[in-house]
């Protein structure tokens, strides 16, 4: 049986729920990472690192709660927050003192956040960073790079400057951005050439939490660039704040932003977000004083801001990641992981494929054209193949064959590693991938080993 068999076998509760989601959202799903042919798996509980789908399969879960879950699902401290929170109420309709804590927690990680806003969603958060910068510096146009992912409102929406408008944009807002490469040759060009730019606004290990990884340096250069034009410097920190060091990849570059954004493990696995930094911008959402015009306040509500559930689980969350250790350990299960993945490719030389990542986030490209040798990642292969993971049709196969092998990698081609996986974990995570490319060489997909002449040539979506 083919990969793509199996998983119609062994899924039938799933496909069921699909035709009748079909009738309810477009496509069937609630997410478009979540999209995949012939249909999505369904889960109905997940617990530590395992997940169970509605037919009945226990999986290693690699999601993590779209890389919310550092510690987890379920972990014990959580789970007994929000239940306390729960008995006190879900929402108040006022100020609470856990707010309060959240916020610190947050200051003394992240110390070049002076004051900050809590959200409902990282979305809603890099909406506010830009129009932050755009109050504080009076300049409407924003820089912002190809493939990094910042959220789906309007203003970051379209991350190239290639296609036309997606739908539902219009040319106002479009000319709000300006999507750069990572060279910092022509975000300088930019610069020396426009008046009208506010900020500039990374991924700070690059698209897609590093999938298209950074050219050494970046972070700093663009730093320095950003100082010497005036411009603000914008990190989207939702996926590495927390993960990749306590304070995230600024903390780690030693490279201070201007404007913050943060979610995911910030809300403990709840709904939420923030933005925060340099006091004198975050004073644009402070009301008048004297000094200081009240019309021209930026305008902010939000039912769910620092809602009691998610302050509840983020200062629990937070408490317990703070010291650095939990990112450590999942930090080095995912480099065992990657090393683990990369032998299985050696051992098959399978050209142009490889895993690689950032500690505790990997990725898996596969049959990228640049056809590198087995498992040694050339940075500099095509960004928009290792954004998507190489071959669509492989990243498909693969996504499908590790199911069916009893593991859940994010979309087929990522994983976040939480500090409650263990070794025996990854060792199944590495069969079951040595497992999956022997499936996908069964079907004839991989033809042959040979550098160029790694790819297949049937199609399967
Ligand atoms: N920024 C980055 C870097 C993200 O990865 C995401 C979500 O994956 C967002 C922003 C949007 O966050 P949310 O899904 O909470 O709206």
């Amino acid at each position: 049986m083919t990969i793509i068999e199996t998983y119609i076998q062994k899924h039938p509760r799933s496909q069921a729920l699909f035709s009748h989601a079909q009738t309810l959202f477009p496509s069937g799903v609630t997410h478009d990472g979540r999209y995949v042919a012939p249909f999505p798996l369904y889960v109905e509980c997940c617990a530590g690192t395992r997940k169970w789908g509605v037919d009945g399969h226990e999986l290693i879960d690699y999601w993590m709660g779209h890389g919310a879950l550092l510690l987890g699902h379920g972990h014990p401290a959580i789970v007994a927050a929000v239940q306390r929170q729960m008995e006190c109420g879900t929402h108040y309709g006022a100020e609470h003192e856990l707010s309060l804590r959240w916020a610190q927690l947050v200051k003394r990680l992240f110390p070049g956040i002076e004051l900050l806003r809590f959200t409902a969603s990282g979305t809603e958060a890099t909406m506010m960073a830009l129009r932050l910068a755009r109050a504080f510096t009076g300049k409407p146009v924003v820089i912002r790079f190809a493939g990094h992912y910042h959220g789906w409102h309007d203003m970051l929406a379209r991350d190239t400057d290639d296609a036309g408008a997606p739908a539902g944009l219009y040319d106002g807002v479009l000319g709000s951005t300006t999507v750069a490469p990572t060279d910092l040759n022509y975000v300088e060009h930019i610069l020396r050439s426009r008046t009208d730019v506010a900020a500039v606004i990374l991924e700070p290990t690059g698209a897609s939490y590093g999938a298209v990884p950074l050219p050494p340096g970046f972070l700093r250069d663009l730093r320095q660039v950003t100082w010497k034009y005036g411009v603000l410097l914008i990190c989207d920190e939702i996926v590495t704040g927390f993960r990749v060091a306590p304070g995230g990849a600024q903390q780690r570059e030693g490279v201070p932003a201007d404007l913050t954004t943060l979610a995911k493990i910030l809300a403990g696995g709840l709904p939420g977000g923030a933005v925060g930094g340099r006091a004198d911008i975050l004073k644009h959402l402070a009301f008048g004083d004297v000094e200081w015009d009240h019309a021209r306040k930026i305008r902010h509500f939000g039912t769910f801001n620092a809602a009691p559930l998610s302050a509840a689980a983020g200062v629990a969350m937070l408490d317990i990641v703070a010291d650095g250790a939990p990112g450590a350990h999942a930090a080095a299960l995912g480099e065992a992981l990657v090393a683990g993945m990369n032998a299985e490719l050696q051992k098959r030389h399978l050209y142009g494929w490889a895993a690689y990542g950032d500690g505790s986030i990997f990725h898996i490209v596969a049959g990228c054209s640049g056809g590198f040798p087995p498992g040694e990642l050339d940075p500099t292969a095509p960004p928009d193949e290792l954004k998507r993971g190489g071959d669509p049709r492989l990243v498909h196969l693969v996504r499908l064959g590790m199911i069916n092998q009893g593991v859940d990698l994010m979309r087929g081609r990522s994983g976040f590693v939480s500090a409650v996986h263990t070794l025996d974990d990854i060792d199944a995570t590495i069969a079951a991938f040595a497992a999956t490319l022997d499936a996908v060489q069964d079907m004839g997909c991989i033809i042959s080993t040979k550098h160029h002449d790694h790819r297949m040539v049937v199609s399967h979506e």
